[in-house]
């Protein structure tokens, strides 16, 4: 049985208690390796380690930092088969989306390598004679990146490459379900040339590993991506301690399908975003906000598409759907679905774990659509993470809007439509970060802002240069050189 170490100071380490926990494929139920469990002193040894390192890391060139990520992205690229059959069996999305998630790390690290020749600052004249101005950017510091399984290349890469461009050591925390991808990850900076103790890996539980680390007083920055519950002691933990926060959080996306729409283009986008993934995506389509006049078709063709969808492993070609994480996601889906139920909603297909053969081994769920529901309903308000779609039905955009914004959430949101005019009002009124029109609700590119409102996160974004903002501290400097006392706001 393969084993993997925490990395602490350039170290493979076991845990200095001694416990080790399993990784399982969640298809087949097959252990795929053992993992080192870290404990709290163990957070504390990496975060010690991290802001040794930051002293010198800060002081590398950026540009030179950026050759170092060049090299990582290389790596990625020659490893990304390897890796992303590894995705299939740790985490069970399909093949033909593991190989998206590596891709989506390749082009982040390769992304930000890029910004090490750009980490501009702004000088701007100041209002004083013979006096200089400008802003620089600075790295934060010791940054906390602690990630869920969904995206075990890509979220990590969301956080380590910006960090790591920035001149931030980091402690990394993944998530319990994927550590074995995580752990490729650090390897791979690690044979890139990360030098010792910039990087630093920690295995073990959100409770007490991730608490350790987020309440450790050496960490400047909390990077998290998770649920919205979890993401909220997260900020509680920076506020205590004044420390920045970066949270990347839930999402009840809609998909609005105006009666005007090109229903073959809608139905695509609808079942590609609500069952992609098995719905575990943060950005997964859960609702469906139809016009009243198009209702009946949309739904029903959502439905017979819901049926048809192949199940299974996910390194099957033929298969389009994986399993559910781990049994206590499909307990939580299943839960979701009473609910459903329970509140009046018309079950029309699904509602169920899949059964039969191989099937039995993993946590598989049926595609599941839900019809007649309002939208205060929980499973219109609540994020399931699974393959379930309610379907709400309107009168016009007005009330789609409406409905679509009435969530706590805002993180991703559609709308199919050919009438030019009823798209660019919804891309106004739509509240959420992220707006698509006539494509489904997930599709995220590195090189733009990710990231939601309300409780989808803490405002910040993800990716593109608007990841900069959270890694960077602005620092201003100003240079007189009067050679004489000159006040601003007074020697005007
Ligand atoms: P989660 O339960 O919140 O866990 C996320 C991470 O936090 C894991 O590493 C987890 O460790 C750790 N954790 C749990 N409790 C903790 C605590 N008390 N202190 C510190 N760390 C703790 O979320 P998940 O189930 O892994 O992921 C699904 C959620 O992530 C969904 O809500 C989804 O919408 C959201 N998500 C958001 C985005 C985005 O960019 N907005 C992207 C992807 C996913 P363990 O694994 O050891 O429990």
């Amino acid at each position: 049985m393969e084993r993997y170490l925490n990395y602490i100071e350039g170290q493979w380490v076991p845990g200095s208690g001694g416990q080790w926990f399993q990784s399982l494929n969640p298809a087949t139920g097959e252990v795929l390796g053992e993992v080192a469990q870290a404990t709290p002193e163990d957070v504390n040894r990496a975060v010690r380690a991290a802001r040794r390192a930051l002293d010198s890391w800060r002081l590398v060139p950026a540009p030179r930092r950026g050759e170092i990520l060049f090299r990582a992205g290389e790596i990625l690229l020659r490893r990304k088969e390897e890796l992303a059959r590894l995705m299939v069996q740790e985490m069970g999305k399909v093949l033909a989306e593991s190989r998206g998630d590596v891709q989506e790390a390749i082009d982040m690290t390769f992304y930000m390598a890029g910004e090490g020749r750009r980490l501009c600052g702004e000088t701007v004249p100041s209002e004083l004679r013979d006096k200089f101005a400008m802003c620089v950017r600075e790295p934060v510091g010791v940054v906390a990146c602690i990630t869920p399984w969904n995206f075990p290349l890509a979220i990590p890469s969301w956080k380590l490459m910006p960090a790591l461009i920035a001149g931030n050591t980091v402690v990394f925390k993944p998530a319990s379900d994927t550590p074995i991808l995580a752990w490729h990850l650090v390897k791979i900076l690690e044979e890139a040339g990360v030098p010792p103790g910039v990087v630093n890996l920690v295995f073990g539980p959100g409770d007490p590993v991730g608490r350790a680390l987020l309440e450790h007083p050496g960490v400047d920055l909390l990077s998290f991506t998770g649920s919205t519950a979890v993401g909220r002691e997260v900020g509680m933990s920076a506020a205590r301690a004044l420390k920045r926060l970066h949270l990347e959080l839930g999402g009840k996306n809609a998909i609005i399908v105006l009666s005007d729409a090109n229903l073959d283009l809608a139905l695509d986008g609808i079942v590609w975003s609500a069952f992609g993934t098995t719905g575990q995506r943060c950005t997964a389509c859960s609702r469906v906000i139809v016009e009243e006049k198009v209702a009946e078709e949309v739904t029903g063709r959502l439905v017979e598409r819901a049926r048809r969808l192949r199940l299974g492993n996910g390194l099957d070609p033929q298969v389009e759907m994986g399993p559910l994480i781990n049994a206590a996601a499909r307990e939580k889906v299943h839960r979701y679905v009473g609910i459903g139920r329970e509140e009046g909603a018309r079950l029309l297909c699904g509602g169920d774990f899949a059964r039969g053969g191989d099937l039995d081994r993993g946590f598989f769920y049926l595609p599941t659509v839900f019809d007649q529901v309002t939208p205060e309903m929980r499973i219109a308000q609540e994020e399931i993470f699974g393959p379930v779609v309610a379907v709400i039905r309107v009168r016009d955009l007005e009330e789609a809007i409406e409905v679509g914004n009435g969530t706590a959430y805002g993180l991703s949101s559609s709308i199919y439509t050919r009438d030019l005019e009823k798209a660019f009002r919804a891309m106004r009124e739509i509240r959420s970060g992220l707006v698509y029109v006539n494509a489904g609700t997930i599709g995220a590119e590195v090189h733009l802002p990710f990231g939601g409102f309300g409780v989808s996160g803490s405002g910040h974004r993800e990716a593109g240069r608007a990841a900069l903002e959270v890694y960077t501290e602005w620092k201003t400097i100003y240079v007189d050189f009067s050679g004489r006392l000159q006040r601003a706001q007074i020697d005007i």
